[in-house]
C-alpha cells in the first residue's frame, strides 16, 4: 500500500490586520476578504488534487476579520466536501476579534489556535502595538472559557533578545508553552533591517533556551527545542522550516491565487495557478512562480552539500532566504548559522553524556532526559 502524505493548505481570507506590529512584512491596508464562492472553489480543487490527509490553516493578515459567518460556512465546506481528506484545522490569529460566538464555532470543529505574544506587556506592546497586549488576553480569556487549545509564539526582536530571561520568565510563570521566531527584515518597511534579528544572535538565544528549559523541563515546554531534538534524533525534520516544504505546502489568497506558503500571498512572482482552474500538481510545477522556487532547492544542493546536519535541515525555509534579499532566492536560509550552531550543541552534548554514562552520572538533567520527556510526544503538525 502507498504511505499516505499529509499536505497542508493555507487559507488566508485577508492581509488587513487591525494591529500595526513594527516588523510585520504580511498585512496590508484595505485587503480584501475571501468569499465563500472562493472557499467553494478550493473544495472543488482539491476533490481530485490528491488523495492525502490535509491540514488547513487560516492565516492572515488576521484572518478573524472575515468574521463569524465566514467561518460558519467555511469549515462544514470543507469538512463535508473534502470528508475523503479527513481535514484537520488549525488558526493563526491576534485574538482580537474572537467573540464568544466565533468561539463556539471554531469549538464545534476543535480548531486549535496559534497566537502571538512577545513576552511581558511592555515589551511586547513596545514592538507590536499600544494596548496589543490586552485585546489579546481578552481574546485569550474567551478562548479559554469555551475550551479552546491556544499556543503563543514569541518573535525575537533585535530589541527583546536583552530581555531574554524576562521572556523566558514571563512564559514559565504564566504556564505558558514557548515557541519562538526570529524577527525577519521587512520586506515592505523603509528600515527593513531595525528590528530583524541577527542570525549569530538567534545561534546563541537558541543554545540559551536549551539551558534554561533543561533547568525547568518540569515547569515548560520550548516547542524550537523540542523540534530541534526531534530533528537530530529521528534523523528527519519535523517542522515546515526543516522539511521540503515546496511539495506539500500551498497557500491560497483572498482572491483564489496559490501560492508556495502564506508568507508569499501578495507577491504576484510567486502565484503559481488559481483554485478557479482546478490546477494539478503537474500545472503548477509548470508555473513561473514554481521554477523561482525551485531555484531553493539548487542552493541546498550547493550549500549543504557537505553539512553533516542536511538530512534534517535541508538549508532551512526559502521564505527566510527572500527576506534578506529583494525578493529573489540567491542561497539558503540565512539562519544556517543559528541552525548549525544549536544542531552541533545538541549532538555534542548527546555524545558528552552518552560517554560519560559509563562514569559517574551527572546531577543535572540534560539532553538525554529530554528526549525521554518528548519521545511520549505527538509530533507537531503544520508550522
Ligand atoms: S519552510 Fe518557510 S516557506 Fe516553507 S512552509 Fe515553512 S514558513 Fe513557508
Ligand atoms: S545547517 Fe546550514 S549548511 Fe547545514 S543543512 Fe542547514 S542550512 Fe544547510
Amino acid at each position: 500500500m502507498q504511505r499516505k502524505r499529509p499536505f497542508h493548505v493555507m487559507i488566508i481570507p485577508t492581509l488587513g490586520c487591525p494591529s500595526k506590529c513594527s516588523y510585520c512584512w504580511s498585512s496590508e491596508e484595505g485587503s480584501p476578504v475571501m468569499s465563500i464562492d472562493t472557499v467553494k472553489e478550493i473544495v472543488e480543487w482539491l476533490k481530485l488534487f490528491r488523495d492525502d490527509p490535509v491540514t488547513f490553516t487560516f492565516h492572515g493578515g488576521e484572518p478573524l476579520l472575515a468574521g463569524v459567518e465566514f467561518y460558519r460556512k467555511a469549515l462544514p465546506l470543507l469538512a463535508d466536501g473534502l470528508s475523503h481528506l479527513t481535514p484537520s484545522f488549525a488558526l493563526q490569529t491576534n485574538l482580537w476579534r474572537l467573540t464568544p460566538e466565533l468561539a463556539e464555532v471554531l469549538k464545534e470543529y476543535d480548531v486549535p489556535i496559534g497566537s502571538s505574544l512577545d513576552g511581558p506587556k511592555e515589551i511586547n506592546d513596545l514592538q507590536r502595538s499600544e494596548g496589543y497586549y490586552d485585546r489579546t488576553m481578552r481574546g485569550y480569556g474567551i478562548a479559554r472559557d469555551h475550551g479552546l487549545s491556544v499556543q503563543f509564539i514569541c518573535t525575537f526582536t533585535s530589541h527583546s533578545i536583552k530581555y531574554k530571561q524576562e521572556i523566558f520568565d514571563f512564559f514559565m510563570s504564566n504556564g505558558l508553552t514557548l515557541k519562538l521566531h526570529p524577527a525577519l527584515p521587512s520586506l515592505r518597511s523603509d528600515e527593513p533591517e531595525r528590528w530583524a534579528l541577527d542570525p549569530s544572535e538567534y545561534g546563541e538565544l537558541l543554545v540559551y533556551l536549551l539551558d534554561r528549559y533543561l533547568e525547568n523541563m518540569d515547569r515548560i515546554e520550548v516547542r524550537n527545542i523540542n523540534d530541534l531534538c526531534r530533528c537530530v534524533f529521528s534523523g528527519r525534520g519535523t517542522v515546515c522550516t526543516f522539511v521540503d516544504c515546496m511539495d506539500n505546502t500551498f497557500a491560497v489568497g483572498p482572491d483564489g491565487s496559490i501560492y508556495p506558503c502564506y508568507r508569499f500571498v501578495g507577491m504576484p512572482d510567486y502565484v503559481m495557478g488559481d483554485v478557479r482552474d482546478h490546477p494539478s500538481m503537474d500545472d503548477l510545477k509548470r508555473s513561473e512562480a514554481w521554477r523561482r522556487m525551485n531555484r531553493f532547492r539548487e542552493c541546498v544542493e550547493v550549500h549543504c552539500r557537505k553539512c553533516r546536519h542536511l538530512r534534517y535541515c535541508r538549508g532551512g525555509c526559502p521564505y527566510n532566504a527572500i527576506s534578506h534579499t529583494d525578493g529573489e532566492i540567491r542561497g539558503v536560509d540565512p539562519y544556517c548559522i543559528a541552525y548549525k550552531r544549536i544542531f552541533d550543541e545538541i549532538t555534542e552534548r548527546f555524545n558528552r553524556e552518552m560517554l560519560s554514562s559509563f562514569g559517574l552520572q551527572s546531577s543535572k538533567p540534560g539532553i538525554i532526559a529530554l528526549i525521554r520527556k518528548i519521545a511520549s510526544k505527538e509530533e507537531p503538525k503544520g508550522l
